[in-house]
């Protein structure tokens, strides 16, 4: 009686390692990749139209470009 006890606490013991030892081994989860976020950073062209990226922008009065032409001309 006394070794079938032993035995469960050893397995629940190995259970419980096990279960700390996967959650050490497994890489943690990758972030998820926000599209709406990349589609929010978009701007329009005040001139043609153009959608342009948040670092492409040309910024004149407050108003986005999508090139020199755009915003000069
Ligand atoms: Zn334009």
């Amino acid at each position: 009686m006394l070794n079938l006890l032993r035995t469960i606490l050893l397995v629940g013991l190995a259970l419980w390692l096990a279960r700390i030892a996967w959650r050490w081994l497994r890489p943690p989860p990758a972030p998820p990749v926000r599209q709406e976020e990349a589609a929010h950073t978009l701007s329009r062209c005040s001139r043609c139209g153009t959608l342009i990226p948040q670092e492409m922008t040309l910024w004149s009065q407050d108003k986005p470009f999508c090139s020199t032409t755009c915003r000069d001309g």
